[in-house]
């Protein structure tokens, strides 16, 4: 499951190799199995598609605890292949339920159909500082695999976190 896919052309243009920061993320993550279920399922159910959604948790400097993904609509039916495009509704009402909470929204998940777990420069224009992004690659309709990105502290690539610590209790 990690060895890469036979990925477009593009991937391996400057443009894209420039938002791939090498270095290793020093970031600690905590996700559990229900949660990378969902991520994968819902982007399975949605290819050829992008499907999209969040992720409700809690963050730390760099320590994210994920306890939750949200499917969210992608509004960008135009380009539902290549693009996606959060629905705003839906984020402003999870924001609003979690208002008196402990969690809050810390990251956005996208899939990659037929294309790998690498953010594109559009990911990077639309990325946030301090937000985690999952992305799973699917291929021909089926799980490749998933691997989970942030910016790195320039703001301008996104850094690979590279061991992920599962939990149970949520
Ligand atoms: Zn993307």
């Amino acid at each position: 499951m990690t060895t890469d896919i036979d990925e477009p052309e593009r991937f391996r243009t400057p443009a894209y190799l420039a938002v791939l920061d090498p270095t290793p993320s020093p970031a600690s993550l905590q996700i559990g199995a229900e949660t990378i279920t969902t991520m994968i399922e819902s982007a399975c159910a949605g290819y050829p598609h992008e499907v999209c959604g969040l992720l409700i948790g809690s963050a730390h400097e760099e320590r994210w605890q994920v306890h939750e993904a949200r499917p969210v609509a992608n509004l960008n039916q135009a380009r539902a292949s290549d693009r996606f495009q959060l629905d705003p509704a839906a984020y402003q009402q999870i924001d609003r339920e979690l208002r008196n909470s402990a969690l809050e929204i810390i990251g956005v998940y996208h899939s990659h159909p037929d294309c790998p777990a690498k953010p594109s420069p559009t990911d990077l224009e639309s990325a946030w500082e301090g937000f985690l992004y999952p992305i799973i690659s699917i291929h021909h309709g089926q799980h490749h695999e998933i691997r989970y990105w942030h910016l790195n502290d320039s703001g301008q690539a996104f850094q690979q976190i590279a061991s992920t610590g599962s939990h149970h209790d949520q």
